[in-house]
């Protein structure tokens, strides 16, 4: 069973790559037609991963991945082709048919396929009804006091959508049965837990606030415990992974703050449900928690690529503050300590645009919200000091500073701190505010840091998959031929008619020359005229090669340089065609000069190589002169 082929078309031609891609990864203008950020595939800290919304296609030239708007979803949202494909469709409004092989219209609601959307519908019908109940329901009523008594009123609480799964643990599973959801979707869903005596609501007797992903689908919910009698002891129960909901990745939050973490290139990360409520309503919109797991490496790699943060960006003067922002409002506790300490041992890139906000009084943002006011959490997160200041002096508390031994001690296990510091320019300054938080020489300690720090390791390398030798991006005939193959692939209307003359001898890089094969076997410039752009990438790469499928895509994506406008760009690419086709025929030249030389006037074939070499020069000078740059 399998969509429709006319759904997918629909779904393919009308879903703008640029948005989809947008809401998981800042992406900035990078030439014409072209946009860049960072690629959600692979880490990497300067932008590599392109799109080009034009003929819908992605690439990253730094893992390699790409493909159309279905197969990014795919894979930024771990679904298979139809889920991704419903998924689209339902951010159109457009309903997909499914079919079976034979092409009968088929029923999808028993298999797999179109589970995705059902656990999303699922998850709307329960907040809509959990909502309503924390409006109404008599039992709800510890549910507003928590709220009223956190300083959230009615419309914070609708905000946010928080709501109230009743105590019964039926009323909920009796209203998603109302609406057609089987058993196997509300356990699939993760809503309903199967007990004894059959299925209960996960969440009965207790707030619930739904989690959003960046789309903004609720995919999940967060649940406080309200009563004594309530049978799981622990304070907060999260819905558990499922296929839409992964702990490692959500945040909650995330589909309010996107925009504004994309504008202010800040993210703070607080750590619950209502500390992101109260940043919210104080007017620190970039706020958002992990659910129910510390902040890990997935949700780094989220926030990073939603701030754009990208170190081409940065002005460059070696202060701590490069690309965006990320502020922890850490409890100054052992925890948060601990969490400061352990971030040295993760992506220092993203360690060192990181900073900590602790209220003097171990305040987190919802309850200073609710006694100092909205202006207490903005400063709160204005009072921020880096990370590497945070974690340091944390250290530093553990030992007795006052005893000569204790200094030794306390710079013996921070020093290698200091020196783990991957941006060499920081060091120097955390020596010397090292050097005067214990009282030390700034000599000495910066002796201790130095012999503390041996050993960077640098970028691996980088490898083609193609199976063809990488063309070297040094070799100007390379480049040329790079250039043609870009101008052929996305602006074939404006490739001058000479392309067409160019034969398999043009190309000297073979991984090129296959690809202008594959372009010559499609059909040509007259093809891509009458094909489109998205159907004569599509021919084109049906005409290649599997292992010249990426660079295709590659191809087709990467920027050319910024020239705005048809004139500047037809004016490109023609100077372009007339290189090749001069290096092209230089090649025939030099063949031919040597065959005349070998040859004596009286040779038979002498008359017919000279012509032949005259004509060659001839036509090398018309085209020299034809070149502008
Ligand atoms: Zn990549």
């Amino acid at each position: 069973m399998r969509i429709r082929r006319e759904d997918v078309e629909h779904v393919r031609e009308h879903s703008r790559i640029d948005e989809v891609v947008g809401e998981h990864v800042a992406l900035r203008s990078a030439g014409v037609g072209s946009l860049k950020g960072l690629c959600p595939f692979h880490d990497e800290k300067t932008p590599s991963f392109h799109v080009r919304p034009q003929v819908g296609l992605w690439h990253c030239f730094g893992c390699g991945e790409g493909g159309d708007v279905i197969s990014f979803v795919q894979k930024v949202d771990h679904l298979d082709f139809p889920e991704a494909v419903e998924r689209l469709a339902s951010r159109l409004g457009y309903q997909v048919h499914f079919e079976d092989d034979d092409g009968r219209a088929a029923n999808a609601r028993r298999d797999g396929i179109g589970q995705r959307q059902r656990l999303v519908e699922a998850h709307r019908v329960a907040a809509q009804f959990y909502a309503e109940q924390l409006a109404s329901a008599p039992d709800a009523l510890a549910g507003r006091t928590f709220l009223t008594e956190r300083g959230f009123d009615r419309d914070a609480a609708e905000h946010f959508g928080v709501g109230f799964a009743p105590r019964s643990g039926e009323a909920m599973l009796r209203h998603l049965r109302g609406r057609g959801f089987t058993e196997d979707d509300l356990v699939a869903s993760g809503l309903a837990g199967r007990g004894q005596r059959g299925l209960y609501d996960r969440f009965r007797g207790r707030l619930v606030w739904p989690i959003r992903d960046v789309a903004g689908d609720v995919v999940g919910f967060g649940a406080r415990r309200l009563f004594d009698d309530d049978r799981i002891e622990a304070k907060y129960l999260n819905t558990p992974d499922t296929a839409i909901y992964k702990k490692s990745q959500v945040l909650y939050g995330v589909d309010l703050a996107k925009r504004a973490i994309a504008r202010d290139r800040q993210v703070v990360v607080v750590e619950g449900y209502t500390d992101v409520m109260a940043c919210h309503l104080s007017g620190v919109e970039t706020a958002v928690a992990s659910c129910g797991t510390a902040f890990g490496a997935d949700h780094v790699r989220i926030v990073r690529r939603l701030m754009g943060d990208d170190r081409s960006l940065t002005s460059g003067q070696g202060g701590p503050q490069i690309g965006g922002q990320v502020i922890f409002t850490f409890d100054g506790d052992q925890a948060g300590q601990r969490a400061a300490l352990k971030a040295f041992e993760e992506d220092q890139r993203f360690v060192a645009q990181t900073y900590v906000a602790v209220a003097a009084d171990g305040m987190d943002p919802c309850e200073l919200r609710q006694q100092r006011g909205d202006e207490a959490v903005r400063e709160l997160v204005a009072g921020r000091e880096p990370l590497f200041e945070f974690a340091i002096r944390s250290a530093l508390a553990q030992f007795d500073l006052d005893a000569a031994e204790g200094r030794v001690a306390a710079l013996r296990f921070t020093a290698p701190m200091v020196a783990k510091i991957r941006d060499t320019a920081l060091r120097p300054e955390y020596a010397r505010r090292l050097a005067g938080w214990l009282g030390m020489e700034v000599e000495a300690v910066g002796r201790a840091v130095r012999s503390a720090g041996r050993g960077d390791r640098g970028p691996g390398p980088r490898h083609d998959g193609s199976g063809f030798p990488a063309p070297d991006p040094r070799d100007p005939v390379a480049r040329v031929e790079r250039g043609v193959l870009q101008c052929l692939l996305q602006l074939p209307h404006l490739v001058p008619a000479e392309v067409d003359a160019l034969d398999e001898s043009a190309f000297e890089v073979p991984a090129y020359r296959a690809v202008h094969l594959a372009v010559r076997s499609a059909g040509g410039v007259a093809a891509a005229l009458r094909l489109g752009p998205h159907g004569w990438l599509e021919a084109v790469r049906e005409e290649a090669p599997a292992t010249v499928g990426p660079l295709v895509t590659e191809l087709a994506v990467s920027p050319l340089p910024t020239v705005a406008g048809d004139e500047a760009l037809t004016r490109y690419a023609t100077d372009l065609v007339l290189r090749l086709a001069e290096v092209d025929v230089s090649r025939a030249i030099s063949t031919l000069r040597s065959r005349v030389q070998r040859l004596r006037p009286d040779d038979a074939g002498y008359g017919e190589a000279f012509a032949e070499l005259i004509a060659a020069e001839n036509r090398r000078r018309s085209l020299r002169e034809r070149i502008t740059g």
